[in-house]
């Protein structure tokens, strides 16, 4: 049977990792720095990425590769490298095709630590970012765009805020101006929403959230769909376009062709500079669970939506925000971009603001206070008394985040067990 055929939930199985006759049934780990070689030439080629092969593992390792080539697989891609987070995988993705001088378009619900990379780290290295709503108009979306645009980037369900992107509108509006759309695919993961399928060219993930999904190890994902045509735009692209002077005058687009030159760069410009590599036993846990993310998304997204119906239904709350509601202002885009659903997580206010939300979550017990999302463990956090408490009511509404906001994280438990837990929290106030 040929592979690319197979269904998501083989792929999460049994994606990446094709063992031969007599070698191990599990991904192995091969926990080792460095690679053997009988001679310097045979070193040498490798160096010269004129044959492929590992030395270093800061570089490539067999594991890291492996599952790489599982994620690669879900989302449909041509090639894709593992990081050692989320908040890495964001900053090559970008900086990997822009750099000082340059600017990007980015979507206004991304997530805070995003938001903060682009907005105040990367402005510092030289590269602007205009930050619009995910709900404008084409033309409002056209008008961010500038002569030094070199990405549009966006989160398929923005965590926190829980908004789902059109990403076609954002897809059709990079590739007019002549650049690759990247998206952060993070909540949603590729059982739920393929963004190559809708035009997007990059993808990019926080493993340590779903993938993962046990609250075990920080990790971050690069895929590239192969579909964007840096030659087509080199004057744009010159790091890919033109010959890399300290590797040899390879230019990457022309060696490694539209599906190989974005990863290739990374691996071999950023990773071997900035060295933010994930660990072959990282790896080997983040592969443990992609064997189960089929099964938990479709639990995780069940509970949410259980969860959310009943508190949509309580007098003691204000409102609820989760995109499989009939009544929330996504519903038909996550309809079209995630038939299957959305992810597990579920924001909400309850009656008497930011007293009555500290009163509430004191009182749970099967659902934990944690600054985590995506674990298999329900969890909930309250920003307003928490990462924003900061904050006074009136900069908590500026911010988008409410001083009765809950979020909570559906876990894959039973969700008669966290509706009773929410239920006997909510009489206590
Ligand atoms: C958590 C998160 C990140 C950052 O990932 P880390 O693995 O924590 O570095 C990026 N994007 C989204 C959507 C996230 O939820």
């Amino acid at each position: 049977m040929d592979k690319k055929n197979q269904k998501i939930e083989t792929k999460c199985v049994q994606g990446g990792y094709t063992p031969q006759n007599g070698e191990p049934r599990q991904v192995p780990i091969i926990q080792s720095t460095t690679f053997k070689y009988a001679t310097s030439e045979d070193m040498g080629k490798l160096f010269d990425l004129e044959a492929s092969g590992y030395f270093y593992s800061r570089l490539q390792n067999p594991t890291c590769d492996t599952v790489a080539a599982k994620i690669c697989e879900l989302e449909g891609g041509t090639a894709a490298m593992l990081l050692s987070s989320g908040q890495a995988a964001s900053f090559f993705s970008v900086f990997n095709i822009a750099s000082c001088g340059d600017h990007i378009v980015c979507s206004t619900n991304v997530y805070g630590g995003t938001y903060n990379l682009f907005a105040v780290t990367m402005k510092k290295m030289g590269i602007n970012f205009t930050f619009i709503n995910p709900d404008c108009s084409e033309d409002e979306l056209n008008a961010a765009f500038q002569e030094n645009t070199k990405a549009v980037f966006g989160e398929t369900i923005a965590n926190p805020a829980l908004t789902v992107l059109d990403i076609e509108k954002f897809a059709k509006a990079a590739h007019a101006h002549g650049v690759p759309l990247i998206i952060d695919n993070t909540f949603a993961t590729p059982v739920n929403c393929r963004p190559f399928e809708w035009g997007a060219d990059i993808v990019t993930h926080s493993t340590t959230k779903y993938m993962d999904g046990h609250g075990g190890a920080i990790g971050g994902c690069i895929v590239d769909s192969g579909n964007f045509d840096w030659m087509a735009h080199a004057d744009k692209f010159p790091g890919l376009c033109t010959p890399d002077e300290s590797y040899h005058g390879i230019t990457y687009a022309e060696k490694f062709g539209q599906g190989g030159a974005d990863i290739t760069k990374a691996t071999a410009q950023l990773m071997r500079d900035f060295g933010c590599c994930q660990s072959p036993q990282s790896a080997y846990y983040l592969n443990l669970g992609l064997e189960s993310l089929h099964l938990r998304m479709e639990r995780h997204c069940l509970n949410a939506q259980k969860v959310a119906e009943y508190l949509e239904g309580h007098e003691k709350i204000t409102w609820v925000n989760y995109a499989g509601l009939p009544s929330n202002k996504y519903y038909e885009l996550a309809k079209k971009y995630m038939p299957k659903g959305t992810c597990g997580v579920v924001s909400f206010g309850v009656k008497g603001g930011r007293s009555a939300a500290e009163k509430f979550m004191k009182k749970l017990s099967v659902i934990a206070i944690e600054t985590h999302v995506a674990d298999a463990r329900s969890c909930c956090l309250h920003p307003a008394s928490a990462t924003h408490r900061q904050m006074n009511d009136e900069e908590l509404i500026a911010a988008g985040v409410p001083g009765d906001l809950i979020r909570l994280s559906c876990g894959i438990e039973s969700y008669e067990d966290l509706i009773a837990d929410i239920e006997q929290a909510l009489k206590e106030i």
